[in-house]
């Protein structure tokens, strides 16, 4: 029994955000201005950040204190969150494999997204920034960062990309419940988006479409700042209380990892679930293999190339070194609107062209059967972008059975999905 479902108190909940920066096999290649290409300074980034943000943006400390506030904000959303061993998963599977799943699904807002939300909105919150505003894709990031400025008293407008804002109305019900402003983008809100909608009125909109009028709207009002939900080195740092949660859980257990996985969007839930495993790995204490999974319909790190390209459609961004497919790249309209963005987290694509990460690609098809499987043994019906990570965890739990190898796999489950019935 002693696995089945493996809790950590309160107080164990991690008190450091973990900074890979510092431990890179390379230092990262600086964020170019889009106007000079010369190395952003600090106060570019002003107009849109707040200074803490950015401040940690390009810390070179390896472990930055978490606030008390935001503490106490985790543990009331649900923190820690429990690590499970997939057994019924394991039987169906006849597998000799040991396979374990951290859950990031368990609180209000189902998904990993709220642990950089809550951490973002209280930093901007102290700054004295009055509204934020973001982009989503099917409506978790959104959902998170609406919920999180209900705690630290900020208004909070919302660029929902047009397909999920479609597809997905009920996430548009939360975030407007929670207090918050949402418009399908592209919106008629913005210069970008007007522009956008006169060429393509058709468009289903793109996770890119959306962050050039979040940023926009920031740009251009006094009290606004602008929030990310991944990519960025800071959202990356925020998310590694979950690694540091999963390798306690496991130091409980006395169990080592050898195969370690999650899906990747832009990279924030793999980044805080692996990174700190990573560092050990660097470090030569941990012989794991890391992999990150994606769609075949929007394959970054499989078939995108290792540049400096925009974080969003318009350009405004800085240009991040990273695996990209381009930024105009629009990504057919899968059901796992997170994994839908054209780049990956530049920490993450260091990694990956360091083969410390190894990608992999599955189709739609594969991963809501993969999502099926997991529903009928686990009971748990996942996100669909959480799927992708299930999917190649039964692969190798599979290549176990071949090989007849008792390797111990840890997935994370980014999130539930509950919202996304109608895809399935
Ligand atoms: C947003 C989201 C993702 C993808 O984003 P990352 O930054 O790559 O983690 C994955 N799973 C869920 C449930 C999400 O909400």
């Amino acid at each position: 029994m002693k696995d089945t479902k493996v809790i950590l108190d309160e107080n164990e909940i991690p008190k450091y955000f973990y900074n890979i920066l510092p431990d890179l096999p390379e230092p990262l290649a600086p964020p170019l201005n889009p106007l000079t290409q010369e190395p952003i300074s600090p106060k570019d980034l002003e107009v849109i950040f707040p200074k803490e943000l950015i401040r940690q943006e390009m810390s070179e400390e390896h472990k930055i204190k978490i606030p008390d506030e935001v503490l106490d904000a985790l543990i009331r959303m649900g923190r820690p969150s429990p690590l499970f061993r997939a057994t019924n998963l394991e039987k169906f599977l006849k597998t000799p494999a040991k396979i374990y799943f951290k859950h990031e699904g368990l609180n209000p807002c189902g998904s990993h997204k709220p642990n950089t939300a809550i951490a973002q909105a209280y930093y901007n919150a102290k700054e004295g920034t009055e509204v934020l505003s973001t982009e989503t894709g099917a409506g978790q990031w959104g959902s998170a960062l609406s919920y999180s400025c209900l705690f630290f008293g900020l208004k909070c407008k919302v660029f929902m990309v047009r397909i999920s804002f479609d597809q997905k109305p009920y996430r548009k019900v939360i975030m407007n419940t929670y207090g918050a402003e949402v418009y399908a983008s592209p919106s008629t809100e913005t210069d970008y988006g007007r522009t956008v909608l006169k060429r393509s009125p058709e468009t289903p909109g793109s996770l890119g479409i959306a962050i050039s009028e979040a940023i926009e709207i920031a740009a251009k009002n006094e009290n606004t700042k602008y929030a990310l939900g991944s990519v960025l080195n800071h959202v990356m740092l925020h998310q590694t209380i979950i690694g540091q949660e999963v390798q306690k859980q496991l130091n409980m257990i006395e169990e080592t990892p050898d195969i370690l996985i999650g899906c990747v969007g832009g990279g924030s839930n793999f980044a805080g679930f692996s990174f700190p495993f990573i560092k050990d790995k660097i470090q030569g204490n941990l012989n794991a293999e890391f992999i990150a999974v994606e769609p075949t319909s929007c394959p970054t790190l499989t078939e995108g190339k290792y540049i400096y390209d925009h974080g969003d459609s318009a350009g405004m961004t800085p240009l991040l070194k990273m695996y990209s497919l381009g930024k105009d790249f629009i990504p057919p309209s899968i059901h796992a609107g997170g994994l839908r963005y054209h780049g990956m987290a530049p920490t993450i694509s260091l990694l990956a062209k360091h083969k410390l990460i190894t990608p992999e690609a599955y189709t739609q098809e594969e991963i809501f059967d993969a999502a099926k499987v997991f529903a009928k043994t686990e009971g748990i019906i996942p996100a669909p972008e959480s799927a992708h990570a299930i999917k190649s965890a039964i692969v190798h739990a599979l290549k176990c059975r071949k090989n007849n190898e008792s390797k111990t796999i840890v997935f994370n489950l980014s999130g539930h999905g509950l919202l996304d019935l109608g895809a399935y």
